[in-house]
């Protein structure tokens, strides 16, 4: 570690693509010795099969920031993915300007990826210069915040973590009281959506991206989903982004915690905020995003109930930053967990949206054209089939981690492995969640429209979700018949007398995948 006389003194700092805020205390002051790297990068187009509107969408939002830098006067290396001298990856960008420019100290944002985290950690302890790993300065809670949560704790309980935060942050407190006299308000949060009530366009930008989208096609990169790159529908910077919280605040919001878990043919986002690509590229502190729904609500609590707002809160304030302490504190192990030992392969239609089974077309179909699903299509449609099937982990994963606009493996895996398939044994969620038809056909109207019936467990026009169902069930009892919440499925099962009919039929389904 030593710095070179001759030379005036350096700094290099990266900037990650999913690191574009403008708040960071690095901004603050205009500097001749600092020089900012940003950089598209091979191996971050490659390490999944991504969306073509998310690689449009980061690399938009990225050459959106560098342009913002530059004019507040910042110096800025930008490196394209077409650029001749592109080093590849993130790791050879850095050493290759580190030493083309003689830098004599390295500085970069803790990334949330463990992956990235584990490359910059690993270059800096071979770099001869000095390196510093600041804050991101993003999230709401930290290390020492959960480890206060869960410390001595056997459990990693939503619910609590979320208390304490509230309680931490004050948000939607009356002094030590939570507003509205209880926690949580999510049984007023399953309501479906009448035909009678109208659903607001989803509000979209229209940029022409289509130079990006040639550069991506010349470079040969490999992506899924469709897109119209001369009317791309996603934000560019901080500035869209306020707008499109904005009219979340507005047209939204009033029917948010109501409507939360509802599915309908009738709209592909619903009243949901599409605020996750932003906060995940950090164009939108999740603060700032708490505190102007609040403030929305504050100013019209005619319209706005208090369940509304309390389950947006939850949304962020504590699932979002509860699932980033369960990705830090069990990767990298994480990453491999599969406690019902499944391996499937995920069927082919997957990709294509190929299926008869009208509500995993609709989440499949919206998903490869808007590079987006809600939070209930991901969980009980797409989610619930790749469990009730047996799909390994591993490809459930690879094809959330790539599908969506906000997909990044800190916030896509515990929701994946955690929450959705119940990979992890029980860390994130304490029974799996799986359903029937039931389920979809009372909060949807999907099963309308279906050539399945929803009431049906056996013949050919069952709906595969039922003998699915108690198919996993059946299968899996050694691992969970002794669970107190699933106790009462196992008495149902052993009073039906088909049994044998709708293994068989749940079998047959297997087969045709
Ligand atoms: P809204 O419904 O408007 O909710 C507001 C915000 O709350 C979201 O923008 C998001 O930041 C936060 N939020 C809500 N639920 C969660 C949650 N369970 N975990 C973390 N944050 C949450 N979210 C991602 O950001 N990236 C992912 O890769 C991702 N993968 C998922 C995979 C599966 C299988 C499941 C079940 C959920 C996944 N989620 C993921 C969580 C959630 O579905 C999305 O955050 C949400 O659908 C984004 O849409 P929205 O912005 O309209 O959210
Ligand atoms: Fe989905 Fe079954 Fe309903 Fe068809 S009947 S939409 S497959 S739940």
């Amino acid at each position: 570690m030593h710095s070179n006389p001759q030379s005036p003194d350096l700094t290099l700092r990266l900037i990650l693509g999913d690191q574009l805020s403008h708040a960071h205390s690095w901004f603050k002051e205009v500097r001749d010795d600092i020089i900012y790297l940003m950089a598209e990068s091979r191996s971050e187009t490659d390490y999944a099969n991504h969306h073509i509107q998310k690689v449009l969408g980061f690399f938009h939002a990225m050459r959106s920031f560098a342009d913002e830098l530059t004019q507040a006067g910042h110096r800025i290396i930008y490196v394209t993915l077409d650029d001749p001298h592109n080093q590849g990856s993130i790791t050879a960008e850095c050493l290759h300007h580190i030493k083309q420019l003689k830098i004599t100290r390295f500085e970069y944002q803790e990334p949330d990826e463990w992956r990235v985290q584990e490359h910059l950690r690993l270059m800096c302890e071979q770099l001869s210069i000095q390196s510093a790993c600041v804050s991101s300065e993003h999230f709401l809670s930290d290390d020492d915040l959960w480890n206060t949560v869960f410390k001595g704790k056997k459990t990693r309980i939503m619910e609590n973590f979320y208390r304490f935060m509230r309680k931490h942050h004050h948000i939607l407190m009356n002094d030590a009281e939570p507003e509205g006299g209880v926690w949580n308000f999510d049984k007023e949060n399953r309501k479906s959506i009448p035909k009678t009530v109208s659903i607001p366009e989803p509000f979209c930008f229209d940029h022409d991206v289509s130079p990006i989208a040639s550069m991506l096609n010349r470079m040969n990169v490999q992506t899924i989903g469709k897109v119209d790159a001369q009317h791309f529908p996603w934000p560019k910077n901080r500035e869209e982004s306020l707008q499109l919280m904005a009219y979340f605040n507005e047209h939204l919001l009033p029917f948010f915690g109501m409507y939360q878990d509802a599915m309908t043919d009738r709209s592909w986002s619903l009243f949901h905020s599409r605020l996750s690509f932003s906060m995940n590229v950090k164009m939108l502190h999740p603060l700032e995003v708490i505190n102007s729904a609040i403030e929305t609500w504050k100013n019209d609590t005619e319209t706005i109930s208090i369940s509304q707002i309390e389950g947006y809160v939850r949304q962020i304030l504590g699932w979002r930053e509860y699932m980033r302490g369960i990705y830090r504190e069990y990767m990298p192990d994480y990453a491999k967990l599969n406690t019902f030992n499944h391996d499937r392969e995920l069927p082919e239609w997957f990709w294509t949206g190929k299926t008869d089974m009208h509500c995993l077309s609709m989440a499949i179909n919206q998903s490869l054209d808007h590079a987006y699903a809600h939070h209930i299509q991901r969980l009980m449609v797409t989610g619930n089939y790749a469990l009730l099937a047996g799909i390994h982990p591993d490809h459930v994963d690879a094809w959330y981690l790539g599908i969506y606009m906000d997909a990044i493996e800190w916030v896509e895996m515990p929701n994946t492995r955690g929450m959705s398939q119940f990979a992890d044994g029980g860390i994130v969620g304490t029974k799996p969640y799986v359903s029937s038809a039931a389920y979809i056909n009372s909060m949807s109207d999907y099963c309308k429209n279906c050539t399945f019936d929803p009431k049906k467990k056996i013949g050919d026009d069952a709906c595969p979700f039922n003998s699915l169902y108690w198919y996993f069930y059946h299968r899996h009892r050694p691992l969970l018949g002794g669970n107190n919440r699933i106790g009462m499925m196992y008495a149902v099962w052993d009073k039906m007398d088909n049994k044998e009919a709708i293994l068989h039929q749940a079998e047959k389904h297997l087969n045709t995948l």
